[in-house]
């Protein structure tokens, strides 16, 4: 393999990396694959809970409102290889497809592995050529046009391979074990890319909340919370959360968790707030306790009143803030403490301290500048002949598809690049 004559060198075998060697192969180019781990795909078998969530059927404005930055940067990727190019593109691949609550779409198989064998499947049947254990070390250009790359074999040794293409999908830095340890961003800072900053998103959350031990294990549905910045509301979401000895985790924390990082990094006040009974007002919330208190025994305590109207773990963190003792009887719960609690779980604010390592999150904010790359082809504005696809691009979205979507569009799109250079 090594010295046949390669029009292209794909560097990561992701799903941005997958889609560009089998779509530049089968649009007749020579097309070797360079691999570091030991199989190519690792984090779309892992993605989705081991389902992947592939894409999102949401119309394209909207679409695109999911994107956190540079949607517009995104747009000809998008348009060239859509959401639903890239449903019917598996389903020619025999993958059959479901869309589930949300407009995500995941196998009907419900396994992630299905869509990672389609893609090595289709490369394989175009001749790509795959090389796993094959870590890229260099990329070696003369007058700012790419030649080759330089790899480290799995015995160790330095080899080269030549071709007037690379496209770099060597993937963000989050989950390193799945072979995205950030190698992209140093190959391309050596090429005088710059790097934007990169940090976790989509990401748990830590709180320095000394009540937040007794809440470990506590699983909130339905309940609707909204990330405070200095003390301003910056962002609402509805759904699920959890907490955990490590901190606040569930979709609606990773969905907030790109601002609330952000936003620590700028050393700005990070809170949440829950409401725990969204469905009712306030009033309808001081009714409800009022209630609770009148068809209750007195021989009950206030911790069993609170008890009857929110999950254990919260008892005692609501005592506190509430200000009153859980032991004395119900009789002592006065009108003031039914108002401090009616605040309460309409506005139950949690502080966020800082946030879980890129070891934890689902992708990476930040990385090679949009500014030095062509948005109509991938195509860097400072070394001909280099690509970028995928998450190594600072080009990130929320949960839902949207991050696969990106890597598979940008693949494509890379990979529509001309035969001769
Ligand atoms: C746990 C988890 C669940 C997720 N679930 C979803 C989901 O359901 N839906 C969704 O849309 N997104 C999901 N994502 C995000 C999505 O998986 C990524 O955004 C996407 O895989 C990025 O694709 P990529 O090809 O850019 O990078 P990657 O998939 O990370 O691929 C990069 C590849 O490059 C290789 N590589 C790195 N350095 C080198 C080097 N020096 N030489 C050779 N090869 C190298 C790596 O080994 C890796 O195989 C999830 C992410 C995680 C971590």
């Amino acid at each position: 393999m090594e010295n046949k004559e390669y029009n292209l060198i794909v560097v990561g075998g992701g799903a941005a990396g997958l889609m560009a060697a089998g779509m530049a192969a089968q649009r007749g180019l020579n097309v070797v694959l360079l691999e570091k781990m030991e199989k190519t795909g690792r984090k779309v078998r892992t993605s989705g809970k081991g389902r992947c969530n592939v894409t999102n059927t949401k119309p394209m404005e909207e679409f695109l409102s999911k994107i956190q930055c540079n949607a517009e940067f995104f747009r000809p990727s998008f348009m060239q290889f859509t959401n639903n190019s890239l449903m019917r593109f598996l389903e020619r691949r025999g993958v059959k497809l479901v869309v589930e609550h949300g407009d995500r779409v995941f196998p009907k198989s419900g396994k992630a592995w299905d869509i990672a064998q389609a893609l090595v499947d289709w490369c394989r049947e175009e001749g790509v050529d795959v090389i796993c254990e094959a870590k890229v070390e260099d990329i070696v250009t003369v007058n700012n046009k790419v030649l080759g790359v330089m790899y480290r074999n799995s015995r160790g040794f330095v080899r080269k391979i030549e071709a007037p293409n690379v496209i770099l999908c060597t993937g963000g830095a989050s989950y390193p074990a799945t072979g995205s340890t950030g190698d992209g961003y140093m190959l391309a800072h050596k090429l005088g890319h710059s790097i934007v900053e990169i940090r976790p998103s989509l990401v748990p959350l830590e709180s320095n909340y000394p009540e937040v031990r007794y809440m470990a294990g506590l699983l909130l549905k339905n309940i609707n919370l909204t990330l405070l910045v200095d003390g301003e509301r910056v962002t609402e979401e509805f759904g699920e959360m959890s907490f955990s000895k490590r901190g606040l985790e569930g979709a609606v924390i990773l969905r907030v968790s790109r601002k609330a990082v952000d936003a620590l990094i700028e050393g700005k006040t990070v809170e949440i707030s829950l409401d725990l009974k969204h469905a009712m007002t306030r009033e309808e919330v001081v009714r409800r306790i009022q209630r609770e208190i009148e068809e209750q025994p007195d021989t009950i305590t206030i911790g069993e009143l609170i008890r009857k109207i929110v999950p254990r773990e919260l008892v005692v963190p609501m005592a506190k803030l509430i200000d009153v003792n859980a032991r004395k009887p119900v009789g002592e719960f006065d009108e003031a403490a039914v108002e401090r609690f009616a605040d309460l779980l309409k506005d139950f604010r949690i502080p966020v301290s800082d946030y879980r390592p890129f070891e934890e999150a689902v992708v990476t904010a930040g990385g090679v500048d949009v500014n030095e790359i062509y948005p109509e082809t991938l195509e860097s504005k400072l070394v001909k002949g280099l690509y970028f696809a995928g998450e190594l691009m600072d080009l990130d979205a929320n949960t839902g598809g949207y991050n696969l979507q990106i890597a598979f569009s940008t693949g494509h799109l890379a990979a529509q690049l001309r035969k001769q250079k």
